[in-house]
């Protein structure tokens, strides 16, 4: 059967083209400028360009816009290329549009020669005075008609260096009353002693986004170029580049850029809760970075599937948060191996069960598969959480309470007999009973209990660290906010705890995730020593934050 889900917008325009015989396949890229870490907006850039070129047989690049020498370095282009590898893509080609500065060159200076570009001595605040408004239009300078000749000469001048920083500009010589304001002579190419992690010093000019982004597409032969909604405007001066450069012509086409409750999703930002120490460096698990959220135990596989299920939007949306978290949650549930850790320690005693005796029991690591077990050591003192266990129960709690049986998950099912208090009355013990006949895989007791607690014998007790997350900010739609961003922090994001888990966790690896039963997911940080274990909390088990919704 045809695949039943409709076509998004983009793919309907790649279908057409193809059957149309506008291209044999098609060419996407991804064209991330190396100034930050990735976050969650660029994975679902990715996964639609590279998405639509695995499905239509095309090929797309991995292209650094690094044609602002200033923010760049090369500490970023290494971990964008960590980050679309981790995300499961591989790129046709690795392309730098630094490496067409010689090409940009060059079309910068055909279409002097055209008479389409000229050299402007404006300051900005004059070229930007000049300009007008999208009502009033911009008015021609006296360096609009600067011969030809004076052009050339000035613009290799500008090369050579003759001039300081913002002492002159290229513009595209276009119409200044354009309904457009961006094509009101649009500045292509500025001067900037600068170094360029690339190119070190050889420029000391460098072309403005709009006279990169399209070039680098058609020098690449991109038939397809996918950006964000903000470029729209911009459209039209990349056709008009193209066309009057006379090159292959790629074509851009915009969709709604990934925005998501209680996240902040943009480089600038991000570095600066980073520079800020808000959060503990680009991979802090709260951060929406691709390494923030590969460090919290959010898998490639979860978030490709949120892209998939969120689709391609043409307007500007919000996408709930939960929604990415259900998918976090959909995945490390078929994939996580179960442990049981304790968190909040109540001890309890197996008084019928021998002292000194320990036995190893066996727990199943997830229940859809039963032939993948762990040992788990059992014995006379036991941790339960102190939430399993009631003094006076109200009706329907089936965990443990006076004279009430529970069943130890993997275990065998007690049944509590007495309690020890200290001196302000609170339970400090549990005296239970165990029904031998009862364990778990060959129960032969006959009782049926409805509670399931989970539990660590206390002689193998490991005691790790957990790192409990919240969400980073307490404000839902962070876009429509007017002050200061920092003002909307979570101060609760991060709560660290010292908890007991199963021995078998000290052989996990880095990265590994697992279900610590009850209490969520989690995913075991590169933080831990041999004798230190630290494990992020990916999810909970539930959307906590439903509950609190519904309470
Ligand atoms: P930021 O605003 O966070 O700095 P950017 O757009 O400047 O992001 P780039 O490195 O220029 O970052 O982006 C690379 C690609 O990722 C671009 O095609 C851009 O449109 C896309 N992209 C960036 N943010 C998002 C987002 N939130 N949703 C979808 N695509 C995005
Ligand atoms: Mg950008």
């Amino acid at each position: 059967m045809a695949d039943e889900k409709s076509l998004n917008f983009l793919e309907e325009i790649i279908e057409n083209d193809l059957k149309a015989g506008k291209y044999q396949s098609i060419s996407t890229r991804f064209p991330p400028e190396p100034n930050g870490y990735l976050h969650l907006g660029h994975a679902k850039s990715i996964v639609l360009n590279f998405g639509l070129a695995l499905k239509y047989g095309g090929k797309t690049n991995l292209r650094f816009d690094d044609t602002n020498p200033v923010t760049e370095e090369t500490e970023y282009v290494e971990s964008i290329k960590g980050d679309v590898k981790w995300l499961g893509f591989e790129w046709a080609n690795e392309f730098y549009a630094s490496d067409y500065f010689d090409q940009l060159y060059d079309f910068a200076v055909n279409l002097i020669n055209k008479g389409l570009a000229y050299v402007d001595d404006s300051t900005s605040e004059e070229i930007a005075a000049q300009k007008g408004t999208p009502t009033i239009p911009g008015t021609n300078n006296i360096y609009r008609n600067r011969s030809v000749q004076e052009n050339l000469q000035l613009f290799a001048d500008m090369k050579a260096g003759k001039y300081p920083d913002g002492s002159k500009v290229l513009r595209a010589k276009i119409n200044m009353s354009h309904i457009n304001m961006l094509m009101r002579d649009p500045v292509i190419y500025r001067i900037k002693h600068a170094h360029h992690h690339r190119t070190g010093d050889t420029w000391c000019v460098y072309p403005m986004y709009d006279f990169a982004h399209g070039q680098s597409d058609s020098i690449e032969k991109i038939t397809h170029s996918i950006c964000t909604l903000e470029f729209v405007p911009h459209r039209e001066l990349y056709d008009w580049c193209i066309e009057n450069l006379e090159i292959y012509p790629s074509k851009q086409y915009e969709f709604a850029r990934l925005n998501m409750t209680y996240t902040m999703m943009s480089k600038r930002k991000l570095l600066q809760l980073v520079n800020d120490k808000h959060v503990n460096g680009w991979d802090d698990p709260r951060m929406p970075t691709l390494s923030g959220v590969r460090r919290r135990g959010y898998t490639p596989e979860a978030i490709r599937d949120f892209c998939d299920r969120i689709g391609v939007a043409k307007r500007e949306n919000l996408i709930d948060i939960s929604l990415l978290e259900f998918c976090v949650r959909e995945h490390l549930n078929k994939k996580a191996d179960r442990r049981m850790v304790v968190f909040d320690p109540l001890k309890v005693v197996i008084t019928n069960y021998p002292e000194g005796k320990t036995e190893v029991l066996s727990g199943e690591n997830n229940p859809e598969d039963h032939t993948s077990v762990r040992p788990l050591p059992f014995g006379r003192e036991l941790y339960i959480e102190q939430d399993d266990f009631m003094e006076v129960p109200p009706k329907k709690y089936f965990r443990l309470s006076p004279g009430q049986m529970v069943r130890l998950k993997s275990a065998y099912i007690i049944k509590c007999e007495g309690v020890v208090k200290d001196s302000s009355g609170k339970v400090t013990e549990l005296h239970c009973t165990y029904i031998p006949e009862s364990k778990s895989g060959s129960d032969v007791s006959g009782i049926n209990v409805k509670g399931v607690i989970h539990w660590v014998s206390i002689a193998d007790a490991l005691p790790i660290e957990v790192r409990l997350y919240d969400r980073l900010f307490v404000t839902e739609d962070l876009n429509a906010i007017e002050d200061d961003f920092t003002n909307h922090l979570n101060p609760e994001s991060l709560t660290v705890k010292t908890v007991y888990a199963e021995p078998e966790l000290k052989n996990s690896k880095e990265g590994e995730h697992f279900q610590f039963l009850r209490m969520g997911y989690f995913c075991k940080d590169p933080d831990s020593t041999p004798t230190n274990l630290v494990f992020n909390r990916t999810a909970t088990l539930r959307d906590m934050w439903a509950k609190e919704m519904k309470k």
